[in-house]
């Protein structure tokens, strides 16, 4: 930048210089030139004075021959003939001036006119004295110049014709018209002074100045010109500016040029860069990529299907159809998906699998991803390919598959020890009623033999609820089976008071030995719920026997089990009937709180610890929701919600 702007500023000077050259160049040609023009009018004039003489004039013909060359000439003032002894024969004034030797007398200029005419014998021809200064009658003066012109006749000197030019008038008659608009011409003297000035010249701060020697016989004149020029523009002509509108356009270019390079330099770090990403991220891929063009030829291949298939990228780049990692027992088959693929038909975008060969001749299964090859021009010009090598996959499919198996074969034990295990909890109960209903009527029994009359009604009592209760269990095992199995159970729609009479003789025989008051509140107009009734029967008492054994303590003395059944709305349409069974003992600690719906978690010596975990999950597959809180003042409530059916 630095350069351009010093050769700018360089050839704006040397444009500058160039065109001053020329301009003085001009004006020195101009004043050659007015020299000339000067110098051949000085020549025309000294034949006219001599063509004075041709016709042996008489001084009175010469003065009026003279008179018209006046007339004709403004540059002459005064024409005289002289004899050779220098006395004036004839004389004539130009008509243009008032006579101009008048003030000073003519007598008084005889020394300049002796000098040119002695010059003049001495060459034998025409010669000029130095000009010399002659005040006018007016006050002014005027420069004049003495041309003494020798006469011979038969190599004999006769006389001399003396013609006065004044140097002003010389200027404005015989110097173009042209120059003296153009220019400021003048005689001057060797020391500068002026001695006759034409042309009125601006002044400025540049004058060019051309001096120019005419030699004439005798004497020097100087002419000198000056033409004047303008302070120095910035752009002194058309050169100057074109010069400097180039440079500025240049330096716009470089500029341009600059910023381009800028910007390229900054989009081909980008373009590295994102080689650079693609490269690494093509490294590190574990996915095989590879990119065929029309024809089948491989173009490119990405390190990982090199690593998968064990052939180096040299190997493959290039090779065409069929790939050297094609099984030689499946070609044919490939080259026909292949003839599929190159007929323009577009892959399942969700890939297909296929099997490869590894150089060393094993086989692996891959999963290819193939999709169009879209060039920068937005036309097709290959496939490219994904390739995943799925043999790990198979395997860890194979192994999931058999371990699938074998859950599946545990899970079934593990239905078979859940129902073992619920039966012996669930089957408890009627088997403890049906063992004390048989002791009560044994006892019965052995009172005597007439017992049998005795006790009928009683007995006959007792056979019944044991056959209800053997028919219970049954109901119970057949339940258990079913809600181990998940089968879809039957949902009746059932009273909660007939869900409560059937649980009822069972609580009270509890009830009685651990000396529990049972007290039943359901709420009038509750809607029947919908249940499988057995088990719906088993929480309930599972919870009525878990209250009554928290009862169980010695210091508490007022026991009662308070189980109340009421209506509840829950969001929408939808009615829900709530059951709950609340107890005075101890509560629940929090520890015990936190592992209370635990399978096996139990506090009790003979506890199973299924009871509140199987209650739990009979709820849930009802839809409802079994929660607990404490009792006020003390113990604890449990509390199930079902869905309502009709009114009951
Ligand atoms: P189990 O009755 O066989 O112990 P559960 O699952 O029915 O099994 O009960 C688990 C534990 O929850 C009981 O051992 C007991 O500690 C506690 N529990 C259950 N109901 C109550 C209750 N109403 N009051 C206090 N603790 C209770």
């Amino acid at each position: 930048m630095l350069l351009v702007a010093a050769m700018l500023v360089m050839l704006v000077w040397l444009a500058g210089l160039y065109e001053a050259a020329q301009v003085q160049g001009r004006l020195e040609r101009d004043a050659e030139q007015a020299v000339g023009d000067v110098r051949a009018a000085f020549t025309r004039n000294v034949q006219s004075l001599q063509a004075l003489q041709y016709s042996d004039p008489t001084p009175n013909s010469w003065a009026i021959d003279a008179a018209t060359m006046l007339r004709e000439h403004r540059e002459l003032v005064r024409l005289e003939w002289r004899d050779s002894a220098m006395h004036v024969q004839s004389h004539a004034d130009t008509p243009f001036r008032p006579p101009v030797f008048d003030r000073m007398g003519r007598d008084n200029t005889q020394s300049d006119v002796t000098q040119a005419c002695a010059t003049a014998r001495r060459f034998s021809g025409p010669a000029y004295a130095s000009s010399y200064f002659v005040p006018l009658m007016d006050g002014l003066g005027v420069e004049v110049m003495e041309l003494c012109l020798p006469l011979q006749r038969g190599g004999k000197l006769t006389g001399f014709v003396v013609a006065t030019y004044a140097l002003q008038d010389v200027l404005d008659v015989l110097v173009g018209q042209q120059m003296t608009r153009n220019y400021e011409i003048s005689f001057t003297e060797g020391d500068g002074t002026r001695l006759a000035l034409r042309g009125s010249a601006r002044r400025g701060s540049r004058v060019f100045t051309a001096h120019q020697l005419m030699d004439l016989p005798g004497t020097t004149l100087v002419l000198r010109m000056d033409s004047w020029r303008g302070a120095p523009d910035l752009f002194p002509n058309v050169l100057t500016a074109l010069v400097t509108v180039m440079s500025i356009t240049l330096v716009s270019v470089l500029a341009v040029l600059g910023k381009d390079m800028r910007r390229r330099l900054k989009a081909e770090h980008d373009l590295a860069d994102a080689l650079a990403f693609r490269k690494a991220m093509e490294d590190s891929l574990v996915t095989g990529l590879r990119a065929r063009d029309l024809h089948g030829h491989i173009t490119y291949v990405n390190p990982a299907f090199c690593q998968m298939v064990g052939f180096t990228e040299e190997e493959l780049l290039g090779h065409s159809i069929p790939a050297p990692y094609w099984p030689p027992e499946s070609i044919d088959e490939y080259q026909q998906r292949q003839a599929i693929r190159l007929a323009g038909n577009v892959p399942p975008r969700e890939g297909f699998e296929s099997v490869f060969m590894r150089k060393d001749g094993s086989r692996f299964p891959v999963l290819i991803i193939e999709a169009p090859l879209i060039n920068a021009q937005g036309v097709q010009s290959g496939w490219m390919s994904a390739f995943l090598d799925i043999s790990e996959q198979r395997r860890v499919e194979e192994l999931s598959r058999t371990s699938q198996e074998r859950l599946q074969a545990t899970a079934r034990l593990a239905t078979v020890g859940e129902m073992a295990s619920l039966l012996s909890h669930e089957l408890n109960q009627p088997l403890a009623a049906i063992s004390s209903y048989a002791t009560g009527s044994i006892n019965l029994l052995a009172d005597g033999p007439n017992a049998a009359q005795e006790f009928g009604s009683e007995l006959t009592q007792a056979m019944q609820r044991i056959a209800e209760q053997a028919e219970r269990a049954g109901k119970v095992i057949k339940s258990v089976h079913d809600f181990v199995r998940r089968r879809d159970q039957v949902r009746d729609a059932v009273a909660p008071q007939v869900l409560l009479d059937a649980i009822l003789p069972l609580i009270h025989l509890q009830a009685r030995k651990l000396l529990v008051r049972v007290q039943i509140e359901v709420e009038p107009g509750v809607p029947c719920v919908l249940c499988d009734r057995t088990m719906v029967e088993q929480v309930l008492l599972n919870l009525a026997r878990n209250a009554m054994q928290a009862m169980d303590q010695p210091h508490i003395l007022e026991r009662v089990l308070l189980m109340r059944v009421r209506r509840v709305k829950a969001g929408g349409h939808s009615q829900w009937v709530e059951f709950s069974v609340a107890d005075i003992g101890e509560g629940i600690a929090p520890e015990v709180q936190l592992q209370l719906f635990n399978p096996f978690f139990t506090t009790k010596a003979e506890g199973m610890g299924l009871g509140l975990s199987l209650c739990r999950t009979v709820v849930e597959q009802h839809g409802g929701a079994l929660v607990f809180e404490p009792n006020v003042p003390q113990g604890t409530v449990f509390i199930f919600t079902l869905p309502a059916g009709a009114v009951a």
